[in-house]
């Protein structure tokens, strides 16, 4: 399963990467702002689930996030963000503009695991 991941820190990309690499998912594509990460997601359209950082340069991520439902392809692709805007109306902002789930830093890879399997449905039923 493909997934971006969209942040201007590399660090945070490594630390989301790493987890996502303990969890069995290994297909991973980077992007250090909206711009990079749109162009990972149109020219991969196989992509399962964007996790995205909102404050970034050139592009933020509810920017991205805007522009990727805007895209036939990508209408009910899950989006995850992950951010230290932690405030009840940027959440409220988020999820109006597409996001599905929300994860404010710092935070643990439990909760990473958890809202990714949450949005992928993993422990429905
Ligand atoms: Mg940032």
């Amino acid at each position: 399963m493909k997934l971006v991941v969209v942040d201007d820190s590399s660090t945070m990309r490594r630390i989301i990467k790493n987890t996502l690499a303990r969890l069995g998912y290994n297909d991973v594509l980077e992007g250090e702002n909206g711009v990079e990460g749109w162009e990972k997601m149109d020219g991969n359209p196989d992509v399962k689930v964007l996790i995205t950082d909102w404050n970034m340069p050139e592009m933020n991520g509810l920017e991205l996030v805007k522009k990727v439902r805007a895209d036939s392809r990508f209408v009910d692709i899950p989006i995850i963000m992950v951010t230290t805007e932690g405030g009840k109306a940027e959440v409220i902002t988020a999820l109006k503009a597409g996001v599905n789930n929300y994860i404010v830093k710092p935070f643990t890879p439990q909760v990473l695991k958890e809202k990714l399997e949450a949005v992928l449905g993993v422990n429905e039923g």
